[in-house]
């Protein structure tokens, strides 16, 4: 479905074991402060330790304080997912020593979550699939620690608690995911997900989302699961494909020695292309989890609940299902469309402000030009699509008044300076010339000045014909009616064998 997407069908492995696959996935919550006390998360590009209270320094005696935002943005990813709310839901300490965990525990969730049981559905390109998932929970994240020479050359690590106890929510799902492929379309519709209903900004290579994928090998459908490897550190999806496949041929590659796996955490290096061992995989029995004693039971009002559902706004899978059912759109476009939520909204406010056009028309306008434009134009120059404008250009191409060689001009300039389509038309002179006898004289002329490939054409072979139908665009500064044009050079011509 992708194009761009690495095919894991070079994967030998996968003809002789059935990979298991589960991911998990932290995403940063967008909420104004932080879990459990009132310090500011927008600490991006701050001063390091300017984000800071006692409550998130883990001072000793200080209390912390549920932020109601975050809970409602969990509440809201359950209900989006299809999962169940229990009644009561708790918070537990996990308790582990590390620099960047000041309290020696981290607030977070064990047997209760906030959202249990969900799934989500994917399209890839063996067709559709659907991913369970185990959990959503809440949870506070990290401080970061900063690896820095210090001015005698000596190493530093050092610790910006400016991250501390920001909310985090982590998204577990069932051993369910099978190839590389599906696992990042897992992760590219759950970002799409987090950022439609408002939860997370999710940026990967921010660190706002961050994917870890548990890969086992099994030789049959049936056999147990065999012994999971956690890889970590993947700051793309197109890492998290290679990542996972890397790692099922690396496992594959032991199995055939008759070596034993060891459940460990890998890193992904994406210079090298390899996993690395990174650690021993501590079990949940490490971390000693108990009921948080600062924080009671979290009852989730019934009432609340449904409020957040039904305020969720149109989801991915049904924006592309009503697409695709409704606008008769093609499973591609309606897949770029929504995946783009800038170009999602200029292809709807397009529609709703041009009278009567075609949705495919757009459709075709908004992913192929617009984000072409778009995407070229350089970051400082904010592209400008007024949907009135693009509804005006794409009534002008359906209705033959100017060419679709013109008409991506006028696109382009109206995106880069804003200018109304009407005027940009009238000042480049655009009108589509269709009239057969003036451009029937043109066709003569270019022919007569491309010997060659009028006699290839003549020859039979089809492809000169788009050559001669340039040349006449060239004379007619593209004004020319392509399919006039070469109509009147088959006319001439002969067919070339083919169209
Ligand atoms: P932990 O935090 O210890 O990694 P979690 O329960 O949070 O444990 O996550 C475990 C993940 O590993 C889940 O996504 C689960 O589906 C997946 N998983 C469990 N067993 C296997 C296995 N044998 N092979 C691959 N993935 C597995
Ligand atoms: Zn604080
Ligand atoms: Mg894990």
């Amino acid at each position: 479905m992708n194009p761009n997407s690495t095919s894991s069908s070079a994967s030998t492995a996968l003809d002789r074991y059935e990979a298991v696959i589960g991911i998990e996935v932290h995403c940063q919550l967008k909420t104004a402060s932080k879990m459990f006390c009132g310090c500011s998360t927008a600490y991006d590009g701050a001063e390091p330790n300017t984000h800071t209270c006692p409550v998130c320094l883990g001072l000793p005696g200080a209390l912390p304080t549920i932020n109601r935002r975050a809970v409602e943005l969990v509440l809201a990813t359950g209900a989006a997912i299809n999962a169940r709310t229990p009644a009561a839901t708790r918070w537990d300490r996990k308790n582990y020593f590390y620099p960047d965990l000041p309290k020696g525990y981290q607030i977070s969730q064990y047997d209760l979550p906030l959202a249990a049981g969900g799934s989500l559905n994917l399209d890839t390109s063996e067709g559709p699939f659907t991913v369970g998932i185990t959990r959503a929970h809440l949870e506070e994240d990290t401080a970061k620690l900063v690896h820095a020479p210090g001015s005698n050359g000596e190493r530093l690590s050092l610790v910006d608690f400016n991250r501390s106890g920001a909310p985090l929510m982590e998204i577990v799902t069932e051993p369910d995911i099978r190839t590389a492929e599906q696992a990042r379309r897992y992760a590219e519709e759950l970002q799409l997900l987090l950022r439609a209903i408002g939860a997370s900004d999710a940026d990967m290579e921010r660190g706002q989302m961050r994917v870890e994928a548990n890969v086992s090998l099994r030789r049959g459908g049936t056999e147990p699961f065999g012994t999971r490897v956690e890889v970590k550190n993947m700051n793309s999806f197109r890492s998290v494909e290679r990542a996972i496949t890397f790692e099922i041929e690396r496992q594959a590659t032991l199995i055939d020695a008759g070596d034993e796996l060891v459940m460990e955490t890998r890193g992904w290096s994406d210079d090298r292309g390899e996993t690395y061992r990174m650690r021993a995989k501590e079990t949940s029995d490490d971390y000693r989890y108990f009921p948080e004693p600062d924080l009671p039971p979290l009852r989730v009002d019934p009432a609340w609940l449904q409020e957040i559902r039904a305020a969720l706004p149109e989801l991915p899978a049904l924006r592309r299902a009503r697409y695709r059912d409704e606008l008769g759109l093609s499973p591609y476009d309606a897949a770029v469309l929504v995946a783009d939520p800038d170009a999602s909204r200029l292809f709807e406010a397009t529609l709703a402000a041009g009278a009567g056009l075609d949705p495919k028309s757009v459709a075709n306008w908004v992913t192929g030009d617009y984000l072409r434009i778009r995407n070229a134009a350089p970051s400082e120059a904010a592209p400008h699509a007024d949907p009135l404008q693009v509804g005006t250009l794409v009534r002008l191409v359906v209705d033959g008044a100017i060419s679709r060689v013109n008409a991506k001009e006028v696109l382009e300039a109206h995106v880069v300076s804003g200018q109304a389509v009407a005027s940009i038309v009238a000042e480049r002179g655009f009108r589509q010339i269709s009239d057969v006898d003036a451009l029937g004289a043109i066709v003569d002329a270019v022919i007569a000045a491309n010997p060659s490939a009028a006699a290839d054409i003549r020859g039979g072979k089809g492809q000169a014909i788009g050559f001669l139908v340039g040349q006449v665009m060239k004379e007619t500064r593209g004004q020319a009616n392509a399919v006039v044009v070469q109509a009147a050079i088959r006319a001439r011509l002969g067919d070339g064998g083919a169209a």
